[in-house]
């Protein structure tokens, strides 16, 4: 049985935590996309980890951790990742790494520091982990996969050739020190070294594994509005952060793939820039910002403050449709106790209008956002383990949310931790 858990916003839904207790029941954790950009946070028995690429399956000895041949596969991250775990006491997790993943190259990293620079405010809000450079390289074909680590012949002509074409860029756009060939080569033997013990054909294993009937999760990063085709283009990262694309970036057949996890969070939140209809300033925003996730909404990544607003029902319905969700994980839900008022956007005004329906970037530019309010609850609700012992307000807010939704909420998290969450029936 496969399984995919994605977000349906902007990232920061609280996947991982799902991801986690899922994890709990699941023989294969994969990750199918994206890179050590964005961060899960995860709460255990362990204590409080913020896993970069390692999927959230690391803290289970029967699991199976998979990196998928469609991550951005940053090699020394993924060591220091698995390193650092094990120096905080959680056994050794088992990892293996596609050998049709590309390498994310020092090189990489570089060029979005530099892009970012060259375009300083009109930047895209990257997280500098060479994402962009790495997927652009890819689809250019002059990426590294892991298997061209292990044939010297094919590195050796690999470097000389793609150096001369980085460096033309480095000298003449950035004005940056040049790659030189051999000590890229030294690099790479490196890592074919730290990667050589994890490296197989992780779509052979998933497929044997499919037929063994065991259970497979599939864990995406960021969430639709970050999707390159159908989120908020150019705002978006690059590869997608859709369900479908699990199937692609691990290697299995889309039929496969039963049940679409999507994570809604109860308000917004994002990080970087780009469009979003119901954020909200000032202290409203500071006060959320605070009591929001757990301890702060900054980035798991880079510590930024993330950006707040309002829960976003077009967005969100939008979110959920482009991900074919089949249920619907409702999270951080206990952030909101201390409000007396709860705005929900439940339309976008455009040049008069109003819709229900997301539309392109151009479009959302000159939204405005139509609430609808809805009464506070003013309890905290952590701790609360049946749905029907949650305020009544409380209780009106979710089933208000899954009406727009139009997907059943299934799950409604209210704590960081891994058995915080009431379960709601189909
Ligand atoms: P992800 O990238 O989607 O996994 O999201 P993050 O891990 O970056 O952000 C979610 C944050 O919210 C983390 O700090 C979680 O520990 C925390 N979190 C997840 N679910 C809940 C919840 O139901 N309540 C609270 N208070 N925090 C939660």
């Amino acid at each position: 049985m496969v399984r995919a858990i994605v977000g349906a916003n902007w990232g920061d839904e609280g996947k991982g935590k799902i991801v986690d207790m899922l994890g709990e029941k699941s023989d294969y954790i994969v990750r199918f996309q994206g890179g050590s950009n964005a961060g899960h946070t995860i709460v255990n028995d362990y204590g409080k980890f913020a896993l970069h690429i390692l999927p959230s399956g690391a803290f289970y000895q029967h699991t199976t951790c998979v990196i998928g041949n469609g991550v951005a596969l940053n090699i020394p991250d993924l060591i220091k990742e698995i390193d650092g775990i094990v120096g905080k006491g959680v056994p050794k997790p088992n990892v293996v790494v596609s050998d049709r993943a590309q390498v994310m190259m020092p090189y990489h990293i570089d060029f979005d520091t530099y892009e970012e620079a060259r375009l300083a405010g009109k930047s895209f809000g990257s997280t500098k982990s060479g994402i962009a450079p790495f997927y652009s390289d890819k689809y250019s074909k002059i990426g590294f996969q892991v298997s061209e680590l292990f044939d010297d012949e094919i590195l050796e002509e690999k470097v000389e050739r793609i150096a001369g074409i980085k460096n033309v860029t480095l000298e003449n756009l950035y004005n940056a020190p040049k790659i030189d060939p051999k000590e890229l080569l030294n690099t790479l033997h490196e890592y074919r070294d730290m990667i050589a013990p994890y490296v197989c054909d992780t779509s052979k294993l998933l497929h044997d594994a499919i037929k063994e009937g065991k259970t497979i999760l599939l864990e995406g990063q960021l969430g639709t509005l970050k999707d390159p085709d159908f989120g908020i283009y150019p705002m978006v990262t690059s590869s997608s952060t859709l369900a479908a694309y699990g199937a692609i970036g691990a290697g299995i057949p889309p039929y496969e793939i039963k049940d679409i996890i999507t994570v809604v969070k109860a308000y917004s939140s994002a990080v970087g820039a780009g469009e979003f209809v119901s954020e909200i300033f000032g202290e409203e925003a500071d006060e959320l910002r605070r009591r929001g996730g757990d301890g702060g909404e900054y980035g798991a990544t880079t510590g930024r403050p993330r950006r707040m607003g309002w829960f976003d029902a077009v967005a969100s319905r939008y979110g959920v449709r482009m991900q074919g969700a089949t249920e619907v994980a409702l999270t951080v839900l206990d952030v909101l106790g201390y409000l007396d008022e709860l705005p929900v956007c439940v339309g976008y005004e455009i040049d008069g209008v109003v819709t229900k329906d997301f539309p392109v970037t151009a479009k959302l530019k000159k939204a405005k956002p139509v609430y609808e309010v809805l009464p506070g609850w003013k309890e905290d609700i952590r701790g609360i383990t049946e749905y029907d012992k949650l305020p009544e307000n409380c209780r009106k807010y979710i089933e208000f949310i899954e009406k727009e939704l139009e997907v059943p909420v299934t799950m409604v998290s209210n704590g960081p931790g891994r058995h915080e969450i009431i379960y709601r029936n189909k």
